[in-house]
């Protein structure tokens, strides 16, 4: 088998300072960062996306889309329309993110949900995973997956919500990923997540460039960041980097097996 490195679960590569993206894939490369989950919130950035592939090939760049919770309710019904149908063409490895955002959006949650339902039943129908972010919205987006079973389950990304929630997901076939607030020392809810959730159900993540891991909180996040969540979480389990490296490995080719 081939060795496995680090994986980005999430990262949004667009937003990356573009400038700098070249650095910032020498920096993965030199970390074992081997796989970078690119998240498209836009047709225009999955096309950007699909073109780091043939730019970068010292990395496998996986390219995902999906209509964002907190941008999806501004969308005319026509723009939600086309953009599930440009979606079906698409060469992805998961639908999303997508999910519920109540933190962002406090007024159009039925609206909300509606495309949430949607875009869960066009996953399955392309017999793909779903990633979703769910902010402030955990118990209508438990109640939503258990009424609308995503087939090819998914991702809970940058899971926020407690370590009980998290086995409520997992049960219904959700894996847990955790991102930078593992890594902050007063990250209490994360670390009791790490520790109650079975390694063979967890991924890792930077959501780049948001969410910038220790020790470099406060700073623009990156994609090769995920090490520092890895190491955490190693650290967390007690177990050696490189198990924890070849057992997230083997979670990811479980989820994407298409791939
Ligand atoms: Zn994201």
């Amino acid at each position: 088998m081939a060795k496995i490195g680090w994986i980005d679960t999430h990262t949004h590569l667009a937003y990356h300072e573009l400038d700098k993206l070249d650095d910032n894939i020498a920096y993965a490369v030199e970390h074992d960062i081997q796989d970078i989950v690119a998240i498209a919130l836009t047709k225009e950035e999955y096309v950007f996306h699909t073109s780091l592939k043939d730019r970068y090939k010292s990395v496998r760049i996986h390219t995902t889309c999906g209509a964002h919770p907190a941008e999806v309710y501004k969308w005319s019904e026509d723009k939600f329309n086309s953009f599930m149908s440009d979606l079906e063409s698409m060469d992805i490895i998961a639908l999303g993110e997508i999910g519920l955002d109540y933190y962002w959006d406090k007024e159009h949650h039925d609206l909300q949900k509606e495309r949430f339902i949607a875009q869960i039943k066009l996953a399955n129908k392309l017999k793909l995973p779903i990633l979703i972010h769910c902010r402030d919205a955990f118990e209508d987006c438990l109640k939503i997956l258990q009424d609308h079973t995503p087939e090819y389950h998914g991702i809970m990304h940058c899971y926020s919500g407690s370590a009980e929630m998290a086995i409520e997901f997992m049960k219904i076939g959700m894996d847990i990923s955790l991102a930078g607030p593992l890594t902050f020392t007063n990250a209490r809810v994360p670390k009791e997540v790490a520790k109650v959730v079975p390694l063979e159900r967890l991924h890792i993540e930077t959501d780049a460039p948001y969410l910038t891991p220790h020790p470099f909180r406060g700073k623009k996040n990156q994609t090769g960041y995920v090490h520092f969540v890895g190491e955490e979480l190693s650290r967390i389990k007690n177990m050696h980097e490189s198990d924890v490296k070849n057992q997230l490995g083997l979670n990811f080719k479980r989820l994407f097996a298409k791939n």
